[in-house]
């Protein structure tokens, strides 16, 4: 035999939001059970419990806790509204440290009544102030561009070069990229932009699924790997040339997936992540 035909799971991580139907401690039994390693933990799924026992649970479970999803929206034509952005960044901060994760993923924002330019620096200005409240907590912020179809209103950071841009102007190993398939795929500056986050040390974190044909709802319809046009494969090998060797986070909302047996999917998901990413 010459090279591995299908990888194996000790790099797969799986967020929350990808298995909704189920309550953390339901995704933690059953990911733990399949032999999964890491997970990433959306803030509705930590709702009404102590986040502390929470993490503990999760850590029972033998699972690595790669990061908490997610602050930012940062960009708001309204100073009281930027301020409370920022609250809600450093709350999040802590919950991120009681939960015993070193990482925060940041949608970063977008306001339709100001220019994207603007909202831009507003995002720079609310990451900055941020900054050394992440750095004692010792939580790196990833910055994750979205695709240009959410820059009305979720994020006036739509590509990995305007990423990399933000990342090396606040100068902060606090700060750098999260890298998703489904924002990035079309760019194509994305190999360039990728071996550039890897160079300057901005890379952390590779979020993966799939772009449906023919999409039929921009925030809800994602796929699994290996059901769409992503090139997944080609995406992690130039984001392993960089040298990551961190999880591969599957980040799937569907609501098609949620409406079916999670544990059928769980298992779809496992076979995708060996073929086809
Ligand atoms: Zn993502």
């Amino acid at each position: 035999m010459n090279h591995q035909k299908h990888r194996d799971i000790s790099q797969l991580c799986i967020h929350t939001i990808t298995t909704m139907p189920w309550k953390i401690e339901e995704a933690a039994k059953n990911f733990s059970e399949a032999g999964i390693k890491g997970i990433t933990v959306w803030r509705d799924a930590l709702e009404g419990r102590n986040i502390r026992q929470t993490g503990n649970m999760l850590q029972k479970h033998d699972l690595t806790i790669v990061s908490l999803c997610r602050g930012g929206f940062f960009a708001h034509k309204e100073l009281s509204k930027r301020k409370a952005a920022i609250d809600d960044n450093r709350r999040a901060i802590n919950e991120a440290v009681e939960l015993g994760t070193s990482m925060m993923v940041l949608v970063c924002g977008a306001d339709p009544s100001q220019s994207l330019e603007e909202s831009r620096k507003q995002i720079r200005d609310g990451i900055a102030a941020i900054i050394s409240e992440a750095a004692a907590a010792k939580v790196k912020l990833a910055i994750e561009p979205l695709h240009p179809m959410y820059a009305d209103t979720r994020s006036a950071i739509n590509t990995l070069a305007q990423a990399n841009d933000m990342t090396e102007e606040l100068n902060s190993s606090w700060v750098g990229v999260a890298v998703d398939v489904y924002h990035l795929w079309w760019d194509p500056f994305l190999e360039k932009e990728i071996k550039r986050c890897g160079e300057n040390k901005n890379l952390f974190a590779f979020h993966i699924c799939d772009w449906k044909v023919p999409t039929t709802d921009l925030l809800l319809d994602r796929d699994l790997m290996g059901e769409g046009c992503i090139p997944v494969k080609q995406i992690r090998s130039w984001i392993e040339a960089t040298g990551f060797t961190g999880f591969n986070e599957v980040e799937i909302f569907s609501t098609v997936y949620w409406k079916g047996d999670q544990g059928k999917f769980l298992r779809k998901i496992i076979r995708a992540y060996k073929e086809h990413s």
